[in-house]
């Protein structure tokens, strides 16, 4: 069992990358945004430092999102900060789909945190980007040893804009 199984951390975001993904993501409405975050475990949290757009090469981006092959692997060989994903749901709220949940394996492996912006619709604007983080948990239960069906959910976690 890891030690930091269960524990609530802190992500810590500069409101500069902040406005960062949040204007990407309302300048590419309304197709989904997707990209890298960059950071750190630091005490008592992690601290992003940056946020990295990736190209969205989903058939359908209106409703989905998938990472651009060559500049994902590009960012999980060159940034040794990488440490989580975010993507946006332009017409629902921040929270996981089960389609998010269901290619969380796909990532789960390589990052800590996922982020997910919706635009602020109680604004009317449409100026404002509701941000939720998670923490990627992995759901091996050590009581059963090798297990080959890994799975990973996502925590609410506590951001702090910075
Ligand atoms: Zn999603």
């Amino acid at each position: 069992m890891a030690a930091l199984h269960g524990q609530q951390n802190t992500l810590y975001i500069p409101s500069s990358v902040e406005q960062e993904m949040s204007k990407y993501m309302f300048a590419s409405l309304p197709q989904e945004t997707c990209g890298v975050v960059l950071g750190e475990a630091a005490a008592g949290g992690i601290r992003i430092s940056r946020f990295q757009p990736i190209r969205n090469v989903a058939p359908d981006p209106l409703h989905h999102f998938a990472l651009d092959d060559a500049e994902w692997i590009r960012c999980v060989f060159n940034e040794p900060q990488l440490i989580g994903l975010f993507h946006s749901h332009p017409r629902t709220t921040p929270v996981p789909s089960n389609e998010d949940l269901r290619n969380l394996p796909i990532f789960a492996r390589l990052l800590q945190v996922y982020f997910i912006g919706s635009p602020d619709q109680t604004t009317g604007t449409q100026s404002k980007m509701l941000l939720n983080g998670y923490q990627i948990h992995s759901n091996v239960d050590s009581s059963i040893g090798m297990s080959h069906d890994q799975s990973y959910n996502l925590q609410p976690a506590q951001l702090c804009v910075t």
